[in-house]
Formats: C-alpha cells, structure tokens, sequence
C-alpha cells in the first residue's frame, strides 16, 4: 500500500513543522531532502512523505520545475493527495511562487480547484476576512513589510494571491467555516460554479482547521502552511498515537553542533554552559587565519564524549558577530563558519556520536549536507515545531539528529533533548 498524503514544501525548516504536524495528528511521517533519486525503501511504512525543497526565493520557473518533480515522485509512491506547504506568513514576492507552484499542481493533478491558506493560530498566524494576522498586527504592518527577500506589505491574501496567478481567487470567510465542513463544501461549489479556481479560508482557531480538514477530504490538492496538517490526517482515521513517533533506539554519543546566532541560541547556549556541560567555541577569525579549528574541536570532542553532550558552538552575541562581519565580509564569514561546523559534525559521527544536536536553519543544511543524509524518519517533538528524527548513514548506521531553526526551543533545549531520548527509550 502507498502512502495517503504527500506534501511539497518550499524550505526545510517549515517542511519538519509540517511534518511534525503531522505527526502528532497521528501519522507515521519521512521527510526528504529535495527529491533523492530513490527513496521508496525509507518511506516503505510512511503514511505522509514531505518533500523539501529550498524553492521559496528562487525564480518561479524553478520553483515550478522542483514541484513537479516532486509531485512525480510523491505520486510514484501512492499518494492519494497533496500538500503544498507555504510560509505562514505566505513569503512571497507578487513576482513570486506560491501562485505559480499551485496552478502548475493543479493542471498536473487535473483539478481545477483548490484551497488555500496560511493560518496557524498556535503560532499566532490567523486569517480573518482573508487578511492575515501575524500575532496582533496586519501582516502588512508587521515585522514582514521589511524583510530582505520577501517584503509583505498587502495583508489581503485574496490580492496577494490573485496578483500572482491567472486563476480567480475567492473566499470562504469565517463564517461560513464556523457552520462546518458541508457549508464549506456548498460555498465551494458556489465558487467553482462561478468560475474561481482558488478559495483563501479563513480560519483563526485550531476549531477551524479542523473543519477545514475535514471539508477538503478527497480534494486532490490543498495548499496552506503547518496549520492544516492537523486537520487533514483523521480524513483517513488516524488518532494522535505515540506509535506514530516511534524511532528506532538510539545509542551512541551526544553532541551539540550550534552555528545559529539568535537570541534564543545565544539563551540556549548559555545555560548549557551555566550548567558545567564540556563545550568547544569556534572562532570564524582563526578559521580564516588557516588555524586547524576543526582539528581542535574534535580532539576536545574526544576527550569528553565518553561523559556526556559535548557543544561545538559558533554562537556569538550580535555585536561580536558584526565585528567578525566586518573582517571577513558576512556572506563569507557565515560560508566559513558553516563548512567549519559541517566538518565537525562529520568528525563527531566519525567518532561515534550517533545522537546529535544541530542548531542553525543554514547550519543544519551544511550539516545535512555533510553528512550525506537524504531522509529523515520524524519522531517526537522536542518543543514545538522541533522533533527528534532518525536518519540512515551511508554506512547503514542510523543517526538520531534534531534541526532546531534559531527562534526555536526552550532555554535549557541542549539538555532537555537528549533527556527525551533516554525517557522513549525507558
Ligand atoms: P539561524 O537559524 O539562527 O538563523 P543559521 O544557521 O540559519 O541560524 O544562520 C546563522 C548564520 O550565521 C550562518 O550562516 C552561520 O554560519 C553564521 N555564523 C555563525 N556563527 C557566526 C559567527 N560567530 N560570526 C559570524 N557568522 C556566524
């Protein structure tokens, strides 16, 4: 039997937040890093497989190409739907690819409608009368009109969206959601009638997306960010299980690879700190200045790793990261810095470690990268939007790894992780 449902989603980090989702609703889940050459073995007993791409900024041409090799591939497995996974706050461009990746799906899949929407009210993410909110401000209003690629200045996503594809674009507002799964379905129909492809759902409540969920069963694609995975999976009688999350047992050494500089890395890695635990800082600056950091990272790794977790870490307050900045130019400091830590990862699984810890968006992609892994098993979550997973090695090991983005976790993550290790496996 193939797998039910198979997602798209357009960056990694969001693609293991849809996964996570997911799995919690009580699917068995593997994520895959763009689209690997073969991978059914992996996702033999998968319910939902989520593909991720690096899509979201890149020409829309491209885009398209990656979704719908992507697409080939999740229906080469069975899927019976498919999930296309945005940013929830729809990062885009009015050049962008959200409107062009879901009408190039949809004349893949030879349907003509579909619906659409980003909310994630866990995560503050609410759409109302198709604006979205982003905690309690219009997305227009928000931190988001300035951002470096994707500036969102129009909150009304029925405008944003239209902007960006030929399809008309309607509503279901929350209304209409509030009377359930048949209104939604009657007000769908009312609009295919009338000649619109795709409907922005309101929905600012986890009620909502469930009902949503359940209106769009049998749709052969829905696009939406996290939010709606947990709505869609009872559509095929899965309960939230703890089986669903289930990993093979690890064993082996701990170790923390950090190259992310947010505050709350900056929190994170103080408290391990704080607390005594072995830890390695790497320095971009004796880096550049051809110093073996790598060499040294692992030898101090080696000394301690029969103890406990052991940190390499880059992690640096912002005015020290500006200064390293403005030495070595900050595209290049954050390349060094990444091919630095992907190497010490590489070295740390080399020398055993088989539970690992990587903190960085980017950073995790180095160390993905690196260490030659192209599937990842999801497990249980961590804090919020951050599981455990399990990957097969090249060598037929199996590494526990968890890739936390920046803003993720809670202060105490570098120990609280291993610790929900040890209490699945008791
Ligand atoms: P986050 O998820 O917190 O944004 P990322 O890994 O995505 O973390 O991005 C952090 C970037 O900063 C990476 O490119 C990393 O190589 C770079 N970086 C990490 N430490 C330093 C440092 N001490 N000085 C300069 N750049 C750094």
């Amino acid at each position: 039997m193939g797998i039910r449902l198979g997602c798209i989603a357009d960056d990694f980090t969001g693609a293991t937040d849809l996964a996570n989702n997911l799995v919690r609703a009580g699917m068995r889940v593997v994520q895959l890093i763009d689209t690997p050459p073969d991978h059914d073995a992996q996702a033999a007993d998968a319910d939902a497989v989520v593909i991720a791409l690096k899509s979201r900024t890149v020409p829309a041409a491209d885009a398209v190409a990656a979704a719908l090799r992507a697409l080939a591939r999740l229906r080469s497995m069975g899927a019976e739907q498919i999930y296309f996974k945005y940013c929830s706050t729809f990062d885009s461009t009015p050049a962008g690819n959200i409107g062009p990746v879901t009408e190039a799906l949809m004349d893949a899949l030879g349907t003509d409608f579909t619906v659409a929407t980003p909310a994630f009210p866990d995560n503050g993410r609410t759409v109302f009368k198709g604006h979205l909110f982003v905690g309690d401000v219009l997305l227009g209003d928000s931190g988001m009109r300035h951002h470096p690629l994707t500036p969102m200045t129009d909150s009304n996503l029925v405008s944003v969206l239209g902007a960006q594809t030929t399809r008309a674009v309607g509503l279901v507002d929350h209304t209409v959601v509030a009377d359930g799964p048949a209104a939604i379905r009657s007000r769908v129909d009312a609009l295919r009638a009338d000649g619109f492809g795709i409907a922005v759902v309101d929905a600012v409540s986890n009620d909502d997306l469930v009902r949503l969920g359940a209106a769009v069963q049998g749709f052969p694609l829905v696009t939406a960010g996290s939010g709606l995975a947990i709505g869609l999976p009872s559509n095929w009688g899965f309960r939230p299980s703890r089986a669903a999350a289930q990993l093979p047992p690890s064993a082996g050494h701990r170790a923390i690879v950090s190259g992310s500089v947010s505050v709350t890395t900056n929190r994170q890695v103080l408290q391990y700190l704080r607390g005594g635990g072995p830890a390695f800082s790497v320095d971009p600056l004796r880096v550049a200045a051809g110093e073996d950091v790598v060499g040294q990272a692992l030898a101090f790794a080696e000394s301690h790793l029969d103890d406990g977790p052991v940190l390499v870490y880059s992690t640096e307050s912002a005015d020290t990261v500006r200064t390293v900045q403005g030495r070595l130019g900050a595209a290049e400091a954050g390349e060094l810095v990444e091919r630095t830590l992907a190497r010490v990862a590489q070295g740390l699984v080399e020398r055993g470690v088989r539970r690992l810890v990587v903190a960085g968006g980017e950073t995790s992609g180095a160390v993905v990268q690196s260490l030659g892994i192209t599937g990842l098993r999801i497990g249980p979550q961590i804090d919020p939007g951050v599981p455990w997973c399990a990957a097969p090695l090249p060598g037929g090991d199996t590494l526990h790894i968890t890739l936390k983005s920046g803003n993720f976790g809670g202060p105490d993550f570098f120990t609280s992780s291993f610790a929900l290790l040890d209490q699945e496996a008791a």
